[in-house]
């Protein structure tokens, strides 16, 4: 019998399972309201009407990688770069947490100025603010994440950005599929709560990849899944291609909330760079987190992963209070606790 959204929903909502078929199936349907409306079910059902707040704080753009669709890659020789001293890391990370934040996120492109001692004493610094602390700093040895998270870090977010062999080696010179898996290994063994993703509409990716990807971060399976659309850099190789891929990134985070019905799953800043409405629209199909800028305005310019960022002139203050409004507007509410999946189930 040939298969209908309807059947294939009502499969996802009772076992959280779907073939690749199925996904394909919703990855290509245009019903997408019919994938939102179950996915922000399963949402409220599974993780409830709090939004949980991450202050991500972009330390440093230095880059040694060269991933072709980022404007932080180290050939990008038009972007000014900075790094944050230690102190001035812990004292952001301080404000963040007298905001009201629980979880602080740090990010930068791979930079070896950060030492393991560096890195180390960020961390157990800023834990001792009553905080959850999340790494974003790329890919790293096993002694290195050992390290981290003996410092006291709890999550680790490395996007797999595609398990598309082919179209990973193009777009990530230097670098392989098979070491990011590594490290995505190493970062479950050592016990840190996992956070991955994708991009989508990466130029030569296929829907049948975007597919396989589900299934990947399924398979970790990951704590925290973080999607965000593709946005063209023109400082960067890559080769531009015409296209919003808004409701596709949109419609590939509500399916992972219906496979995976109680992890963390953030409305990203790059779908709000699409749509001036973006991450209200994705907590309302499927997410339950919002990673609000907390790095000081006068940096913000310069982390221009991809062009149009949002809240590049607003302090960390402005963007708190911002989104606790935006959150309000929904009849939804900031959580107050750390936020871990563990605590979800
Ligand atoms: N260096 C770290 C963290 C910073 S990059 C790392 O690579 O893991 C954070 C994320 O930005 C990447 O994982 C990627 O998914 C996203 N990104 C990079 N370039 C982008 C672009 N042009 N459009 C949308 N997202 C992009
Ligand atoms: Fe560096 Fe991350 Fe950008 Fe790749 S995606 S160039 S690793 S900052």
């Amino acid at each position: 019998m040939a298969k209908c959204i309807y059947s294939i929903l009502d499969k996802a909502v009772s076992t959280y399972n779907l073939d690749k078929s199925e996904i394909l199936y919703l990855l290509k349907t245009e019903e997408n309201d019919k994938i939102f409306s179950a996915a922000d079910k399963v949402r409220k059902k599974h993780v409830g009407d709090k939004v949980h707040l991450r202050a991500l704080i972009e330390f440093s753009n230095y880059c040694k990688q060269n991933c072709l669709y980022c404007g932080l890659r180290r050939d990008n020789a038009k972007i000014a770069r900075y790094r944050l001293e230690t102190q001035e890391i812990i004292n952001l990370a301080n404000k963040a947490a007298e905001y009201g934040y629980k979880t602080i996120v740090l990010q930068s492109g791979e930079d070896l100025y950060y030492t393991i001692n560096k890195m180390s004493k960020i961390i157990s610094e800023i834990k001792k603010f009553d905080v959850a602390v999340t790494l974003s700093i790329g890919e790293k040895t096993f002694e290195e994440y050992k390290a981290y998270r003996e410092a006291g870090a709890d999550r680790y977010l490395l996007r797999i950005e595609t398990t598309d062999e082919a179209l990973y080696d193009k777009l990530d010179p230097g670098m392989s599929l098979k070491n990011r898996t590594r490290c995505l290994e190493d970062i479950k063994r050592l016990g840190y709560e996992v956070g991955s993703g994708i991009m989508v509409g990466l130029p030569g990716q296929t829907i049948e990849s975007i597919a396989k990807d589900i299934i990947y971060l399924k398979s970790i399976p990951v704590d925290m899944a973080g999607i965000g659309p593709f946005i063209y850099h023109p400082d960067t190789p890559i080769e531009k291609i015409e296209g919003n891929f808004f409701e596709l990134a949109l419609k590939v985070m509500a399916i992972l909330r219906l496979l995976m019905p109680d992890i963390n799953i953030p409305a990203t800043t790059a779908m709000e760079t699409l749509n001036p409405n973006g991450r209200l629209i994705a907590l309302q199909c499927g997410a339950n987190v919002v990673m609000p800028n907390a790095t000081e305005t006068a940096y913000r310019k310069h982390y221009e992963i991809y062009p149009g960022k949002i809240c590049m002139g607003d302090s960390p203050k402005h963007c708190r209070f911002c989104i606790e409004n935006k959150i309000k507007s929904i009849n939804r509410n900031v959580a107050e606790s750390k936020g871990y999946h563990r605590s979800n189930s």
